[in-house]
Formats: structure tokens, C-alpha cells, sequence
């Protein structure tokens, strides 16, 4: 059966000291804490070390937040995947909306990203949503099943069971709108039946899919009781973490 999962992006912020005293924070507080999901932390590649070295893994999952479209070279500045397994950390985010959007990345490059991921031993965190003109158009259901086709539909079955995948609505993001939960299910739904048409109904079924775009305390639990919703990409509410953890708490 899929995962619950409630996963952390904490995009650019923080220091390491300061990551490392956060990281530390939810890791206690998850100790003290029976969770009913699994809960992932997904940080600057420069934390992935300090932050392997202070938690457990088995109680708090660590992931980066993006990784190269290639092995190793050439490619100044860049972080491959093998980089960041080295690391320790087990998950990577991918396809995000903002380094789609700031950083030109198109479903070519996010092929080649899941597949060293997969190759590294990282579960993808693949992230897709609609634009708000798109929302308000009504073609965001087209849009979000082309960028599950187009980033994801050249795996095998076996290797599309090991990805996440994050529906985060862009204009949702960081604006203080969620999606209303009905919205969230609606598209999660969909998502799940463009899944089940390539892969069949029990890839579909195994599928986590987070919902993710402004989610807190105060709104996960209504968007987690959705039958398709198996829990959050959270950006800002991940940086407190009174706050991170009542989104835990929410299941
Ligand atoms: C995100 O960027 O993945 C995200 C969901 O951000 P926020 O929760 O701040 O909207």
C-alpha cells in the first residue's frame, strides 16, 4: 500500500548552523512523537552532510532539493546525483515549479535527472501543478497529466513505483492560497487515473501522491482525509518546527 508522507522543502533558507539546529529540532520532537506517516526533510545540498550526521534516518527521511542532469564533468557549480547518495541523504525533489520556472528546467532534463536519481539510489519527489491562468482557463488537468507523461512515462512500471510524486498547484505556492481539499482531490484523482492508464490500477494504488502549495497546521488535516491525498509537500511551514510538526500531527 502507498506511504503517508509529509516532506519538508526548505528551498534557500537557513544557514548550516542553522539548519543543522532545525533538523536536530524535528528530529527530537519526532522521537517524542508517534508519527502516523513518514516525514522527510528536504534541505540545501551544503546541510545534506551535517544534517545526515545528527538524525537518524529510519525517524526522519533527508533529501535534496534538486541534483545535475548529468554523472559528473564538466558542469561548474552543478551537484549530480551521486553526489548528494554520497551524502546519505535517500530522496531528491525534482521538477519543482521554481526551477522550472527560474532555472528553464523541461521534461528533457527531468528525464535524464529521475533517471541518474533512480540510478543513485534516491526516491524522486517529482513535482508538477498548473499555473494559475492555466487553473483559470481549465486546461490545468491536461497540463498536469503531460508533465507526468512527459517526465515520467519513459520508466518501467518498477521504476515509476519508487517515485513520489508532489502536485503543487503554483499558484498556491508560497501566496498563502491553498487549493480547497475538493480541488486537491479532484486533481490528485486524476492524477492516480493518468498513472493507472499507463502502469495499470496497482502501480496507481501504490502511488503516493503529496498535495502541496500553502499548506499549515491549520488545513492539512481536511486535505489529508481526501482518499487521494497521501500527505504534503510543504515549503514555508517547514521552517518552524512547531509548525512542520502539526502538519505531521495532522495524520
Ligand atoms: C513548495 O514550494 O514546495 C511549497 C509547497 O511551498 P509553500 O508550502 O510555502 O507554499
Amino acid at each position: 500500500m502507498r506511504k503517508n508522507i509529509v516532506a519538508g522543502n526548505w528551498k534557500m533558507n537557513t544557514t548550516v548552523p542553522e539548519g543543522v539546529a532545525l533538523a536536530k529540532e524535528v528530529y527530537e520532537a519526532l522521537k517524542a512523537t508517534k508519527a502516523n506517516c513518514d516525514v522527510i526533510i528536504c534541505t540545501p545540498f551544503t546541510h545534506l552532510c551535517p544534517v545526515a550526521a545528527v538524525i537518524d534516518q529510519n525517524v526522519l527521511g533527508l533529501g535534496a532539493e534538486n541534483c545535475a542532469d548529468h554523472k559528473s564533468g564538466a558542469y561548474t557549480g552543478e551537484v549530480s546525483a551521486p553526489m548528494v547518495a554520497s551524502t546519505g541523504a535517500k530522496y531528491v525533489i525534482l521538477g519543482h515549479s521554481e526551477r522550472r520556472q527560474y532555472y528553464g528546467e523541461t521534461a528533457e532534463t527531468l528525464r535524464e535527472k529521475v533517471a541518474l536519481a533512480l540510478e543513485n539510489g534516491l526516491t524522486p519527489i517529482f513535482c508538477i501543478g498548473e499555473v494559475l491562468e492555466q487553473r483559470d482557463n481549465g486546461t490545468y488537468n491536461e497540463v498536469v497529466a503531460k508533465q507526468v507523461e512527459e517526465g515520467l512515462f519513459n520508466l518501467s512500471a518498477e521504476d515509476f513505483g519508487k517515485v513520489i510524486l508532489a502536485y503543487e498547484p503554483v499558484w498556491a505556492i508560497g501566496t498563502g492560497k491553498t487549493a480547497t481539499a475538493d480541488q486537491a482531490e479532484d486533481m490528485h484523482a486524476h492524477i492516480r487515473a493518468t498513472v493507472a492508464a499507463k502502469y495499470g490500477k496497482e502501480v496507481a494504488e501504490n502511488t503516493s501522491i503529496l498535495y502541496g502549495g500553502s499548506c499549515k497546521p491549520s488545513n492539512a488535516a481536511e486535505l489529508f482525509a481526501k482518499p487521494d491525498v497521501d500527505g504534503g509537500l510543504i515549503g514555508g511551514a517547514a521552517l518552524k518546527c512547531a509548525d512542520f510538526m502539526g502538519i505531521v500531527k495532522a495524520f
